[in-house]
């Protein structure tokens, strides 16, 4: 009997383990981690944040929780106070010094919070579980826990990896159509519920948008040519990580497009703020010293990421908006839409676009 019993409790969890290995989306797979969780442990709070390290601070979000048996994402959770943050920070930086299990009565509720960190292939913490109930969690419970979450994180590194460029580190192309395609579908929802109901103006005045500028290395041919392929490759994964210090928004992505091309996808309120943002891309590679070579630039071309039918032509603006810019003389930014007003490039032709996808 006991033993049945036993046997159905581990096929339960195979199958929850199962279900969260089937998403290859972060946000997914967060939410079934949680749901996985809370179907072993109901009518308890569990929240999951991400943790990066900063030097010797660790910079605390979270993404993802758990209450009365419904999940959510981060932006529905009511805002802690200071002493319940403090307290729970406290705890967390505790969790993460002693690579261990955590846990606490909190000041304002009854009950325990126990904390779980979650380390990377690399040993490097990531994120944390934070389980809040009425008793304290028995060791084989808390075993079982920590297991899932370790399941989990193994299964990210895997994508993770796999969304990664071998030379740079930088995310590869096939993550950046599904990126694109996100945010078109996103935005034409955000579209049809402004067409619903109008008079919502906060939902337009406040939708941030995406942008996305493709960089190209300037005349890297010659850098080829004159110092050898593989002096070329450590050039590329040095533009790489100028650009990576370069973006300031934690959610800026970027991508290795080919060879020496490179696509950034970030988010600005406006055109000048998007500008901005791309020329101190631009600033960064141009004003670093390269062993032997000086000075290396990149030119950039950048498109707002809205109404366009597909990747491609988002891409193919970009790369219109990145010629002018090498024409012009290189080592500049380009924007699409004012190139369009000033004459300098063709507005598309639908009919044309429509043409080419049937081939
Ligand atoms: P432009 O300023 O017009 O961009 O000049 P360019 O010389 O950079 O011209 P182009 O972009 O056409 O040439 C890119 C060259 O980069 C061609 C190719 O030999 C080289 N290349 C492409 N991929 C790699 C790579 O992975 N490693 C190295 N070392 N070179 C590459
Ligand atoms: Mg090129
Ligand atoms: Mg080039």
């Amino acid at each position: 009997q006991q033993i049945m019993q036993h046997r159905h409790s581990s096929i339960r969890i195979v199958d929850n383990l199962a279900e969260i290995t089937r998403h290859h989306d972060r946000q997914v797979l967060e939410k079934s981690l949680l749901k996985t969780l809370n179907e072993l442990f109901p009518a308890q709070s569990l929240r999951l944040f991400r943790i990066k390290r900063h030097d010797l601070m660790h910079d605390i979000s979270l993404l993802a929780f758990c209450v009365n048996d419904v999940i959510s994402s981060s932006e529905q959770h009511p805002k802690l106070n200071q002493e319940t943050a403090d307290e729970l920070t406290a705890a967390m930086t505790e969790a993460i010094d002693k690579e261990d299990i955590v846990s606490y009565r909190p000041a304002e509720e009854t009950g325990w919070n126990v904390i779980y960190p979650a380390y990377d292939s690399h040993g490097e913490i990531f994120a944390s579980l934070v389980h809040h109930c009425q008793e304290l969690p028995s060791s084989i419970d808390q075993r079982l826990v920590h297991g899932i979450l370790r399941v989990y994180a193994n299964y990210l590194a895997l994508i993770d990896k796999s969304q990664r460029d071998k030379l740079t580190g930088l995310y590869n192309r096939e993550t950046l159509d599904e990126e694109i395609t996100k945010i078109l579908v996103n935005q034409s929802s955000e579209l049809n519920k402004l067409m619903a109901s109008p008079n919502d103006s906060r939902r337009r005045r406040y939708a941030i948008k995406h942008w996305l500028g493709v960089v190209d290395i300037d005349k890297f041919k010659t850098i080829n040519d004159t110092y050898g392929h593989l002096y070329g490759d450590e050039v590329i994964i040095l533009v790489a990580r100028l650009m990576t210090s370069g973006v300031i928004r934690d959610d800026d992505l970027i991508y290795r497009f080919g060879g020496e091309e490179f696509v950034v996808l970030l988010k600005a309120a406006n055109e000048t703020d998007a500008m901005q943002a791309f020329e101190r891309i631009r600033r960064v590679v141009a004003e670093h010293s390269f062993p032997q070579l000086g000075q290396v630039t990149v030119s950039i071309g950048f498109v707002e990421v809205s109404a366009q039918l597909s990747p491609t032509d988002v891409i193919g603006q970009a790369d219109e908006a990145l010629y002018s810019a090498k024409n012009e003389g290189r080592n500049q930014v380009q924007n699409y839409h004012s190139l369009v007003a000033e004459g300098k490039i063709s507005e598309p032709k639908k009919i044309a676009s429509s043409d080419v996808e049937l081939f």
